[in-house]
């Protein structure tokens, strides 16, 4: 037994050897884009993450502890970053070893630092989601300053309010007028969010049909909307039929409800037509490996051509944003 296993792998040596030394030099990385990336302080006692944790959802009791947030129940849980430095190399590590551009979101400090390491590859965005955030003027002080390119992630759902609500209309005439793309918060709040931390969230203001008045008060807004406006898929193919020029990212819910829900929200909507209208997004929080585990939705999707996952990786941001693809190469 043990000598013809020998033979075999003799007889295979050759072979073996010859197929390493005549193997052609693996491709370059393509170019992803990451859409939506937070950039937040490491803060301790984070606990370990569970992809996927969405795929049940316990009953509870308003007299019993709250439901947890995350799950921590699975063979190789997520874990969060310690420190801000261990959060910065690691995402930078991983932008490199990908070649990946983010649109990043989230602490200005941290924007900066990542900037400085990893250049055209950071792309800032700046959010406002209430009027209490910032005023008008201080808004469009901050978009006019050229360090934002990006209005994201705007989030009125947390606050129980649309995106339509004529108190962020100004914030929005902004973005119009100085020709920035918005990104807003629609759909996903996972397991009660009304109960645990945003009493104020209201799975309604989600609904993308919510964005008509905004769209149609503001004709040249260029607008995506996060989340892909999970769970309604019906009104996000509504809403992107009637209105040519918005688009979806699939961020948060590509790692937090189950595969195969995650599977067929995608592929219903790359089966609506919208395939060109789809980018991709981690919503990258404190576990840097978000970035592989959402990665591996995409690439492991056999609904999808080759050519629609490089749209959703990279073609359908380089033309929402307005970027050269030529500087990508
Ligand atoms: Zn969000």
């Amino acid at each position: 037994m043990r000598k013809s296993l020998c033979i075999v792998v003799l007889l295979l040596l050759p072979g073996l050897l010859s197929a390493q030394l005549t193997a052609p030099k693996k491709s370059a990385q393509l170019p992803i884009i990451d859409v939506h990336v937070h950039a937040m302080k490491a803060s301790p006692g984070v606990p370990p993450l569970c992809p996927w944790f969405l795929r049940n959802m316990p009953g509870g009791d308003p007299n019993s502890p709250p439901p947890s947030f995350l799950s921590t129940g699975c063979a190789i849980p997520l874990q969060a970053a310690h420190s801000d430095k261990e959060m910065q190399d690691s995402i930078m590590a991983t932008v490199k070893r990908l070649n990946m551009t983010m649109v990043v979101y989230g602490d200005a400090g941290i924007i900066r630092n990542w900037k400085k390491v990893a250049g055209d590859r950071i792309i800032p965005g700046i959010g406002v989601s209430s009027p209490k955030d910032m005023s008008v003027v201080a808004f469009t002080d901050s978009l006019s300053s050229g360090f934002y390119k990006v209005m994201g992630e705007v989030a009125p759902q947390y606050q129980g309010l649309s995106p339509s609500d004529m108190s962020l209309d100004g914030y929005f005439a902004a973005a119009e007028k100085l020709n920035i793309p918005v990104g807003i918060h629609m759909g996903t709040g996972g397991n009660g969010m009304a109960n645990l931390t945003s009493p104020k969230y209201r799975a309604s203001m989600g609904d993308p049909l919510l964005l008509e008045d905004l769209l149609a008060r503001h004709p040249k807004l260029k607008v995506w909307v996060m989340h892909a406006g999970y769970p309604l898929v019906d009104n996000m193919i509504a809403l992107m039929g009637a209105n040519a020029y918005v688009y979806v990212d699939i961020a948060g819910l590509i790692w937090s409800y189950s595969q195969v829900e995650v599977n067929a929200y995608l592929k219903r909507l790359v089966q609506a037509g919208f395939g060109k209208r789809i980018m991709y997004g981690t919503d990258m929080l404190i576990w840097p490996k978000l970035i592989e585990t959402s990665l591996s939705i995409i690439e492991n999707a056999d609904y999808l051509s080759e050519e629609q996952k490089r749209d959703i990786l990279f073609n359908n941001a380089v033309r929402f944003f307005r970027l050269d693809p030529e500087k990508f190469k």
